[in-house]
């Protein structure tokens, strides 16, 4: 039988008439692009969050700060005024406060004004003779220097001594400078002279008021702080304690993940209640999965917010070279090692945080990852009925304050299940989303007559899409490659190739593009040279070295599980008959992502642009 590439309209049926921007390949790039924004959106939301985080700090430091420094800066002044009368008294230069004030003068001055040349103080025991003498050599220097201070164009500090009233107009001859000399003499050893009492009472008198300003700017400054962060404190509380009349709640979300649940069978007029969820609360027009698009890494992806290359559970199965070990999901003794699993799941960062968690039966949660426990965990179980977990849902929320979990997480996998065994366009699905559907009903109107609607938030989530299959789109494993050189084959229905001897790595590679060659259904991969960046399936040695990507439809099959060109002639159905795990950002993959609740402030029926199952705004905790 020819092989004929999937359409998307074979696929999506009547979905793709329904809505076109959701299956249309033509939208592909597009997508890709809008994904590439959402992510520097949500880099620039963050950085502009710490920016303003942080500026409204730095300026309450930068006010502090300033205010001392400007005390600071004062006292300083003041000390060099009275410094410096001191200093003209006791014959030193005029040193250079205003240097400190308007820093227009420059070190050559500075220096100048430090000159070795200056004189020791005088004593008063000096004679009368002597101080004359020195007096008049002082003045002579003084009047020198100003001089030559204004002829250098340096005139802020004669600025200076007439704003101060120590130099007159017409003073640079020195004679209120000798006056303010005997005074401080004077004042050294016999007594206050009246006017330089009164000058110092007048600067008293200002700096007290300088001092009284700052203090009352500094308490205003405190009180306004404290009044912030009280208000702060008294929301946050209120967020934290909601009453619906009958208990006390804090904040506490509801996480459903409905396996599978591909994002265009919100279209298909089956899903009443995720339709008014639409409506009510905030969603993109899809989600998309991480690479690979399957159940294990992409509920844990939602969990962590990391690549499966970062989390380490890289498939539903794989082989760790590490640990010698494979890792099978549907070996759960097995496979729920915490070695396995890496990154910090939201129940455990909740848990951490004081929190009580709920975990029913989320990919994961038996893990026992960091130690840490659910407080409730309910184990896997793919036969409970769909009302059981409604009751168990609604009975948390029914607990006592002190036993009430904060978070509840449930998975659905029904539609997954009946997606593989029916495939996504079957009748049989259509029923299994009409009860998945009435299930959440079941639950909203539970949260209704608990008077929860507005207080508890609310998250539906997928893990991935689903493609129908075919027997006309199937490859022969051993028609690609020589599987006696493969130790482990990882992955379905994409398939990582390990070989038994890393040597033969090229080797294998170039026999399998070359009998792949005539295929444009498969695409195949070098995980360290060129497996496509946007796939972020490289950086972990879980990963196998060499991988064959089909379309999505496609599907490599072992001869053991069937021979394909006996089973095209004679027509077999191939089973299963939805699969996924391909390219995630194939229309096919595509999952769902709708929130509702006072964690997302909304309006009512809003659109966010499309993002990727990592890029979770941690709405869990
Ligand atoms: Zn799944």
């Amino acid at each position: 039988m020819p092989l004929h590439p999937l359409t998307t309209n074979n696929a999506g049926m009547g979905v793709a008439r329904r809505d076109s921007s959701l299956l249309s390949p033509s939208d592909y790039d597009a997508d890709a692009m809008s994904i590439r924004s959402d992510q520097d959106t949500d880099s620039d939301d963050d950085e502009r969050q710490l920016r303003a985080r942080n500026s409204r700090e730095l300026r309450a430091h930068d006010r502090l700060v300033l205010m001392e420094e400007e005390e600071l800066d004062e006292l300083v002044t003041q000390s060099r005024r009275r410094q410096g009368s001191q200093r003209r008294g006791s014959n030193l230069p005029i040193p250079n406060p205003l240097r400190l004030l308007t820093r227009r003068l420059s070190d050559a001055s500075l220096s100048r004004s430090r000159s070795p040349s200056v004189q020791p103080a005088e004593s008063v025991e000096d004679l009368g003779r002597e101080k004359r003498r020195t007096r008049r050599q002082r003045r002579s220097m003084k009047r020198d220097r100003l001089l030559a201070d204004a002829q250098h164009g340096e005139d802020g500090e004669l600025m200076y001594e007439m704003e101060e009233g120590g130099m007159k107009d017409g003073s640079s001859t020195g004679d209120s400078s000798e006056r303010d000399d005997s005074d401080e003499v004077d004042r050294k050893h016999l007594m206050h002279v009246t006017d330089a009492k009164m000058k110092r009472k007048r600067n008293c008198r200002r700096w007290s008021l300088v001092y009284a300003m700052i203090a009352v700017a500094f308490a205003i400054l405190v009180l306004v702080a404290w009044k912030l962060s009280i208000e702060r404190r008294s929301s946050h509380g209120a967020q934290k304690l909601v009453s619906n009349g009958t208990a006390i709640f804090g904040p506490t979300t509801i996480i459903i993940s409905l396996d599978g649940f591909r994002a265009d069978f919100l279209n298909r007029g089956l899903t009443p209640r995720l339709s008014a969820l639409v409506k009510e609360g905030v969603s993109p027009l899809y989600m998309l999965p991480s690479f690979p698009s399957v159940t294990f890494p992409n509920h844990y992806t939602i969990a962590t917010g990391l690549y499966p290359e970062s989390h380490g559970v890289v498939g539903n199965s794989f082989w760790d070279p590490a640990l010698q070990e494979e890792f099978t999901y549907a070996q759960p003794e097995h496979s729920m090692d915490p070695k396995w699993w890496g990154g910090e799941p939201f129940w455990v960062t909740a848990q951490r945080q004081g929190l009580k968690t709920a975990i029913h039966m989320w990919p994961g949660s038996e893990a026992h990852i960091l130690g840490v426990e659910p407080t409730y965990m309910d184990k896997y179980d793919g036969k409970e009925f769909l009302t059981t977990k409604v009751d168990r849902i609604l009975g948390f929320l029914d607990m006592a304050d002190e036993d009430r979990p904060q978070i509840i997480a449930a998975y659905v996998p029904n539609v997954d299940s009946d997606g593989h065994k029916y495939g996504p366009n079957s009748t049989e699905i259509q029923f299994t989303m009409q009860k998945v559907d009435k299930m959440l009903d079941s639950m909203f109107k539970g949260l209704e007559a608990r008077n929860l609607t507005g207080i508890v938030n609310i998250v539906v989530v997928s893990d991935h899409g689903m493609a129908t299959t075919d027997v006309s789109r199937l490859v022969q494993l051993e028609d690609v490659v020589d599987v006696g050189k493969i130790a482990h084959p990882d992955g379905w229905p994409l398939v990582g190739l390990r070989p038994n001897n890393p040597d033969d790595l090229q080797d294998i590679y170039n026999e399998v593009v070359r009998n792949t060659k005539g295929n444009p259904n498969l695409e195949v991969y070098l995980r360290d040279v060129d497996m496509p960046e946007r796939y972020h399936f490289s950086n972990n040695e879980r990963i196998a070295p060499l991988w064959i990507v089909p379309k999505a439809g496609w599907a490599m099959v072992k001869r053991e599980e069937m021979d394909v060109k006996e089973a095209q002639a004679k027509g077999t159905v191939y089973r299963p008959r939805g699969l996924h795990g391909y390219d995630h950002e194939h229309p096919l993959m595509r999952a769902i992502f709708i929130a509702r609740g006072p964690a997302f402030p909304h309006q009512p029926n809003s659109k966010l642009e499309p993002f990727r199952t990592c890029h979770r705004s941690a709405p869990f905790v």
